[in-house]
């Protein structure tokens, strides 16, 4: 494989931030390092250079985080805020997350290993975004005056009866290593719309933007505590936060075993869950499939981000006819992206997250090879690179078309009618997403009703929103981020009854 793995230089910006010290964790407003002093170091993927050291809180940090987070929702800086000020705050973030874009993007791309233009044009203005779009919900949570059939009042008197939409308390939002400012932005944006605090523990893997993005808070005027963020391990921060009794609601993106893990320490308090989890998601090939959108928008969903997205297109099934025109054209679009480091402006196609997580992928692609799938293209690894993989003759059974692969590997399947195509789409624990491919409209909504998902696409794949629920049907998830419904996850309702 030839990759160039070496660099492009930075912006003055994001080396400055990578220089500026040994990072620490934000509580209560204040910068400060783990309570043990603990660090761990974080290196981009692409070349293993050393970007920052980190430091890895403790059970003792938690601690303080949750007091930090309970005291500034009870505080007046937060609670008296007026709704009207509180949208401006969000507006605020926003404002300063596009200032220093190309920051955050640069960022994003060493301690990650996506693309430049990924992270400059997609995810870091979508980061912006989400607060943006919950800004103007910030003083439009509304409750209902409601008639009641209370049968037995006392003469002369009237029942009045109301709801009041509340904040639900302390989130504890934890996210993935794949998108990690925009999964940041997807919890932290409803929750201080709602009038939440947070404690946020990034992925250990790509913690730099959090904490660039701690430093946007304070400078935006967030009140002290209203988001801590803790740097650390998942099994001691992350299962500290959710077990901790002074938490109320986890916000969860990340792979369904550590979900089920979650809903165990949850019970604890009966917290407040929305998993946001793990995907297997189909895209489905009608014979009248447009084929000029079908190649490159099936190849997109699946190679995009080195496939570590929650809802890449990991398994096609294309009908007979049009199934090698299919396989012809990923293979060929495979074969034009180029590899290389995510800096670099013609890159199209970055490291995985880590060479452990390649390693990962490259196991499941020779476990299939070993079973009788067939690769036609890619399936080698490099360091952190894997090449973008087409597989066929892979059957329902094999590991690699049960289980999530989260890299850049797709197999294909040929299917003759459409309730054997959703027979296999539907074959499989997750409900994460899919796609569906054809001309026509009714065959496109019908084959949708069908498909057991969160989010269906017609003729594209990983199109996404603000304004659009997302959410994982089966076991990929509990609630929905976005949209009206991600800020439902953030608020309770109180019913008051009254007798005049
Ligand atoms: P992961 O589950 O390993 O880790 C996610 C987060 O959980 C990290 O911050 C980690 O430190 C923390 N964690 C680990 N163990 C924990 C524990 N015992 N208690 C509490 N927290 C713990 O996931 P990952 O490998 O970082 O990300 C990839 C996964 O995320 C994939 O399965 C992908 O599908 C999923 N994902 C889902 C969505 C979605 O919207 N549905 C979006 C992006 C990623």
């Amino acid at each position: 494989m030839n990759v160039h793995v070496q660099p492009a230089q930075p912006g003055d910006a994001a080396r400055a931030f990578l220089d500026r010290a040994d990072k620490q964790i934000l509580i209560g407003g204040a910068w400060r390092d783990a309570s043990d002093k603990g660090r761990f170091e974080t290196f981009d993927p692409a070349n293993g250079a050393f970007l920052a050291r980190l430091a890895q809180a403790t059970e003792t940090d938690v601690d303080d985080a949750v007091a930090a987070a309970r005291a500034a929702f009870e505080s007046d800086a937060w609670r008296g805020m007026t709704p009207s000020s509180r949208g401006k705050l969000l507006w605020r973030i926003a404002d300063l997350i596009d200032r220093h874009a190309d920051e955050l993007a640069e960022l994003e791309v060493l301690d990650q290993g996506k693309p430049l233009k990924t992270a400059r044009l997609g995810e870091i203005p979508a980061s912006a975004d989400q607060f943006r779009y919950f800004a103007g919900y910030a003083n439009k949570i509304l409750g209902s005056t409601i008639p009641t059939s209370i049968a037995h009042q006392p003469a002369g008197r009237k029942i009045f009866a109301y709801t009041s939409r509340e904040p639900i308390g302390v989130v504890a939002a934890i996210t993935p290593w794949n998108s990690p400012l925009l999964m940041a932005a997807m919890k932290l944006a409803p929750a201080l719309a709602a009038g939440c605090t947070v404690v946020l523990k990034p992925a250990e893997e790509t913690s730099l933007t959090a904490l660039r993005l701690g430093e946007i808070l304070v400078e935006a005027g967030l009140p002290a505590g209203v988001v801590n963020i803790l740097t650390g391990l998942g099994e001691t921060v992350g299962a500290a936060l959710t077990a901790h009794p002074g938490v109320d609601k986890v916000a969860f993106t990340g792979s369904t075993e550590v979900g089920k893990l979650i809903v165990g320490a949850a019970r604890g308090n009966l917290k407040k869950l929305t998993l946001e989890l793990g995907g297997k998601s189909p895209a489905i090939v009608l014979p009248d499939a447009e084929m000029e959108l079908a190649v490159p928008g099936i190849a997109r969903g699946i190679f995009a981000n080195a496939g570590q997205v929650c809802v890449a297109g990991s398994r096609v099934y294309a009908h007979r006819s049009v199934c090698n025109r299919l396989v012809e054209g990923l293979v060929k679009e495979a074969r034009a992206l180029r590899l290389g480091h995510g800096l670099h402006a013609d890159t199209d196609l970055g490291p995985l997250v880590s060479t452990g997580q390649a390693a990962r992928v490259a196991a499941y692609v020779a476990d299939g090879s070993a079973e009788g799938a067939e690769i036609v293209s890619g399936g080698v690894q490099d360091g952190a690179f894997f090449t973008p993989t087409v597989v066929t003759g892979a059957t329902a059974s094999m590991r690699m078309m049960r289980e999530e692969i989260f890299g850049p590997v797709v197999a294909v399947t040929p299917f003759d009618t459409v309730d054997e195509a959703l027979s296999l789409a539907n074959d499989t624990p997750y409900g994460l997403a899919a796609s569906v491919w054809t001309r026509d409209l009714s065959a496109a909504h019908l084959t949708a009703a069908r498909i057991r998902a969160g989010t269906v696409w017609i003729n594209c794949h990983s199109y996404f929103s603000p304004e659009l629920p997302k959410g994982g049907h089966k076991q990929s998830g509990w609630g929905y981020e976005n949209g009206a419904q991600g800020l439902e996850n953030y608020l309770e309702t109180k019913t008051v009854c009254a007798l005049l």
